[in-house]
């Protein structure tokens, strides 16, 4: 019991291969694992290197828990919090009063075969699904409503010895994989209704309790989404941005507002649960991408027709306005031309009969 919660809080700090955007703390966090990493590395060697040729040195950190976590997958002594965790090893089965006599059906040798078949598989979740397999629910007539742990209680145990399924007590069950009551929990609460073991999730924060009120905020912000329906039928936001993109649109909608908001991953968890036939474009087939141009295209194009129209009209108006004002000035200069002329033709008449 001991062991699992050691292994449980190891398997805290350390993360494995994620494809979800990192939040701001957990880069944070990275970058400072990184940055301490480096500064031991560069205590740990006694050169500074000069080459960029050289090959990466290993990282140490990651090197140690690296190591501890493939030894403890495989069942093997591995060091925790400098305490040595001792390795698996198969433990007495159940004794001879057992009504399901596990070890005549069972005997030794065959016990030792599965405890290495388990051990061997080295990973935890490929060990879930061999204990899955090998655990089914009781179907009680009798159900004791009170009784908090009756989902543990109402479990039958097998082994499967060549390809035979085998009813085994839970004594002999535990003791022969040499595991505790803990991961047989741990198994059952991760079963799906289909059956399927959910991912180890474990440190990935999936416990919290999300408040309903963003829940269905986040709801309404996927629902506000503009819809595009593509060639193939399906409906993608009309927008073609990404989950990020629109988890940004979503999160600084509500800083505006002042209202609390989810984190991205319980954004993506309700498009994912509750919108799955909704398409994002995360940028990468070409096929959408080419819609999206060719959609992109039409509409700027049809948009730049009916503009150029627009301004041919504004003009041709303009220009018949113009003329006609052009006409009328023109006229007018003519008559104050006209005018003039006559006026100074007067005048010479004027000056000339003056003179004479
Ligand atoms: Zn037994």
């Amino acid at each position: 019991m001991r062991s699992q919660q050691l292994h449980k809080a190891k398997e805290n700090t350390e993360s494995t291969a994620e494809t979800v955007p990192l939040t701001e703390e957990e880069r944070a966090a990275q970058i400072e694992g990184q940055n301490a990493a480096r500064l031991l590395e560069s205590q740990d060697s006694q050169e500074p290197s000069t080459s960029d040729e050289k090959p990466k040195k290993a990282n140490p950190i990651y090197w140690k828990r690296n190591l501890s976590k493939y030894l403890r997958n495989r069942g093997e002594a591995y060091e925790s919090k400098n305490k040595i965790v001792e390795a698996k090893r198969l433990k007495p089965p159940c004794n001879d009063q057992c009504r399901l006599k596990c070890l005549e059906k069972i005997p030794e040798p065959e016990r030792l075969k599965i405890f290495k078949e388990y051990w061997g598989l080295g990973d935890l979740h490929m060990q879930w699904t061999y204990i899955k397999e090998r655990i089914d629910p009781i179907q009680a007539v009798f159900v004791n409503i009170t009784r908090k742990t009756r989902r543990e209680l109402n479990q039958a145990f097998h082994m499967i010895v060549k390809g035979e399924k085998i009813r085994v007590c839970k004594t002999f069950f535990l003791n022969t994989l040499d595991i505790t009551p803990w991961v047989i929990r741990s198994v059952v609460a991760k079963k799906t209704p289909t059956g399927e073991i959910k991912k180890d999730m474990r440190g990935k924060h999936t416990n919290r309790i999300i408040p309903p009120q963003i829940k269905d905020d986040i709801r309404k912000h996927i629902r506000s989404l503009p819809r595009e329906t593509d060639e193939e039928g399906r409906e993608h936001i009309a927008c073609w941005k990404s989950k990020a993109d629109i988890y940004i649109d979503y999160k600084q909608t509500c800083i505006k507002e002042q209202k609390q908001y989810g984190n991205y991953h319980t954004y993506v968890y309700i498009i994912r649960t509750e919108f799955s036939s909704l398409h994002f474009d995360n940028g990468a087939p070409k096929r959408k991408r080419n819609t999206k141009a060719t959609t992109t295209k039409a509409t700027t194009a049809k948009a730049a027709a009916a503009k150029a129209a627009t301004a041919k009209a504004a003009t041709a108006e303009a220009a018949t306005a113009k003329a006609a004002t052009a006409e009328t000035t023109m006229a007018k200069a003519a008559t104050a031309e006209a005018a003039t002329a006559k006026a100074a033709t007067a005048e010479a008449a004027t000056t000339e009969a003056a003179t004479t």
